[in-house]
């Protein structure tokens, strides 16, 4: 008989619900995660881009397609600046849904219980606990929790049942997998351009066994009624690189929401909302899958104290939560920023003459130093400081404000 009564609820077996529930499972509470799909890992809206760091913490290898040395990043003009070193790896390509069922096999063995095609109708939170009306398989069953989370997405249930606000930014992903694309083994190619994608770039990643990811992603405010699938087009059609594109056979499209940036509330009495539910995907790259790990780990044992001691009011979740959430959302405003004054806020001719200086070797040099996917900031922050071509942008971000 299905048990009724839990420690935590987490709606979305997605990687970011997967291993919230492994840690909390590990740590002896008793785990629900509610899945509202029949398997885990679809629909698969994903570049697959994965950290090392994020993998390292999972183990799982078997999931890699591809291993990633660098990326060949193609100004609107048609200037080069490689960043990366053939031999050194920057990232890992994963199968999503390798990934994503890797990592929920890993909460089941560490004691969470799995609902798939389950899906919360309505939800009410009181001082003693949480009830939750859900439809599972058909039918109707009520639930009880000390704690909810959402870790549901993009368009999050949790996060619109309880008004916990809407992430700063929803961008558009679209991507496609294609055979024949002419690119460099263990490269990215990322090609960028107002009519390519909008204040953002275009990707294509080797996806292996010769397939390649090409995706595109802006904000709707930029495409301004372009869709992403015509800035697709364009780039195919593009005079500077339709001849890498020209033999290309599409497989798969695909195309989903990217929230970046962290809602106002993250906590309520009893509810808490982690990964893209929260907005935490990168401003920079529109990756969320090391943000989920990491927002989680973060606040793992003073969680999982106050869920021992059923403490769980918002005063209190939000005392365990906020240094470390909003120390999270202070790098990604950072990013934000560095990124609309690099890239996303410049004309096509001025994002040109950024290249040029991109390119230039000492600038090069400092990029290949301090580059990290993981870590955009400090990259941004020393072009601004130390190349004087990018000095006169720090002034008009305002100085106090980026460097504080
Ligand atoms: C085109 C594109 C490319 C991307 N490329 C990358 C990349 O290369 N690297 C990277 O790190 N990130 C990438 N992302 C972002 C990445 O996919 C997400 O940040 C990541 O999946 C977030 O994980 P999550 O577990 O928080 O949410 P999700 O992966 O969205 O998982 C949410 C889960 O909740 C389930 N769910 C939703 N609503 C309900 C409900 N009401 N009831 C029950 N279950 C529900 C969903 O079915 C899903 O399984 C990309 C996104 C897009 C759109």
């Amino acid at each position: 008989m299905k048990q009724s009564d839990w420690d935590v609820i987490i709606v979305g077996a997605g990687p970011t619900g997967g291993r919230a529930a492994t840690h909390l499972a590990s740590l002896g509470h008793s785990v629900l995660m509610l899945e509202e799909h029949s398997e885990i890992g679809r629909p698969f809206q994903c570049a697959g881009l994965v950290t090392p760091k994020a993998l390292h913490e999972v183990g799982l290898y078997d999931s890699v397609l591809e291993e990633i040395d660098g990326a060949r990043i193609h100004g609107p003009g048609g200037n080069l600046v490689p960043v990366g070193t053939d031999g050194k790896l920057r990232t890992y390509v994963v199968c999503r849904k390798k990934f994503d069922q890797g990592v929920v096999q890993q909460a089941m063995e560490a004691g969470a219980s799995l609902w798939l095609n389950s899906q919360p109708r309505s939800a009410e939170t009181t001082p003693e606990g949480v009830t939750l009306e859900i439809e599972s398989n058909g039918e109707e069953i009520q639930l009880k929790c000390k704690l909810l989370i959402g870790c549901d997405g993009a368009h999050s249930w949790t996060r619109r049942y309880f008004k916990m606000g809407r992430p700063k930014e929803m961008m558009i992903g679209f991507q496609a997998e294609v055979l024949g694309y002419k690119g460099t083994d263990r490269w990215l190619d990322m090609y960028s351009g107002s009519e390519i994608a909008p204040g953002f770039f275009a990707w294509v990643i080797p996806s292996g066994f010769g397939s390649h990811r090409i995706g595109i992603w802006s904000t709707p405010e930029r495409l301004n009624g372009q869709s992403v699938e015509q800035c697709y087009d364009d780039l195919l059609q593009h005079p500077l690189w339709k001849d890498r594109f020209k033999d290309i056979k599409e497989i798969a499209r695909f195309c989903g929401p990217i929230p970046s940036g962290m809602v106002k509330k993250t906590v309520g009495n009893r509810i808490m909302l982690l990964g893209d539910a929260a907005g935490m995907a990168k401003p920079t790259t529109g990756g969320g899958i090391g943000p989920g790990f990491k927002q989680i780990k973060g606040i793992l044992q003073p969680l999982s104290n106050a869920i021992t001691a059923d403490e769980l009011s918002e005063k209190n979740l939000k005392r365990i939560t906020s240094k470390h959430f909003q120390s999270m959302k202070k790098d990604q405003d950072k990013a934000r920023m560095l990124r609309n004054l690099l890239v996303s806020d410049v004309e096509d001719k001025e994002l040109d003459k950024h290249f040029e200086n991109f390119a230039r070797p000492d600038v090069l040099e400092l990029i290949n130093e301090i580059g990290d996917i993981e870590k955009p900031v400090p990259l941004g922050l020393a072009l601004l400081k130390k190349v004087p071509a990018f000095r006169k942008l720090a002034l008009k971000a305002g100085t106090r404000l980026l460097f504080r």
